[in-house]
């Protein structure tokens, strides 16, 4: 089978670790000052339920609240990484106002999406519980994961999961 492209956003507010996890994912390395205004785009090879992928990773500025959702990140984007850090209760609403626009946006009910809890390693700080989180993940119907950029925790994860859930979307099966 020839490898398949993919196209992936990862959104939210900033500082939650956004490029921290591509970084983490296309390099194997943890940066601790990369400019946050920076906007890349990252590619990586990976192999999923012995597919070949060619994935393109979008590492957006960040978001807020008030953000205008940007036309270019709903165009030819087949799923979506939201990023919030359990250390911060604002970036945990922030990534619930960019689902919700993202879904006006591609006018659909469902959207394959990854709710992502960054900064995993933080436990003293953490002020939004796992429970929390996961019972907004699935009123979505999406997948949730806990991850630590810092310690290589579950990053890979987000990218095999969200390529899983775009399959889904397609209407191919796969076993979960
Ligand atoms: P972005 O603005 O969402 O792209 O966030 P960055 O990736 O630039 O990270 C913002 C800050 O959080 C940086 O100082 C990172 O070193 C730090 N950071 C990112 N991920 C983690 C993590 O998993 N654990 C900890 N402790 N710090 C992190
Ligand atoms: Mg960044």
């Amino acid at each position: 089978m020839p490898p398949k492209n993919r196209k992936v956003a990862v959104m939210g507010y900033r500082s939650v670790g956004k490029s921290s996890l591509c970084i983490q994912f296309v390099d194997g390395q943890f940066v601790d000052s990369y400019d946050p205004t920076i906007e890349n785009t990252f590619t990586k090879k990976l192999k999923v339920r012995g597919q070949e992928y060619g994935l393109e990773l979008v590492d957006t500025a960040g978001q807020d609240e008030y953000s205008i959702f940007p036309a270019q990140y709903s165009m030819d984007i087949h799923g979506y990484v939201l990023v919030y850090s359990i250390t911060s209760e604002k970036s945990f609403e922030v990534a619930q106002v960019i689902y919700d626009k993202i879904l006006d946006m591609m006018g659909k009910v469902t959207v394959p999406v990854v709710l992502v809890g960054n900064k995993n390693d933080l436990h003293m700080e953490r002020v939004v519980s796992t429970d929390q989180a996961r019972k907004v993940a699935d009123t979505w119907k999406a997948v949730f994961l806990e991850t630590s950029a810092k310690q290589h925790e579950a990053v890979n994860d987000i990218f095999t999961r969200v390529i899983l859930e775009i399959e889904k979307a397609d209407g191919n099966s796969v076993r979960d």
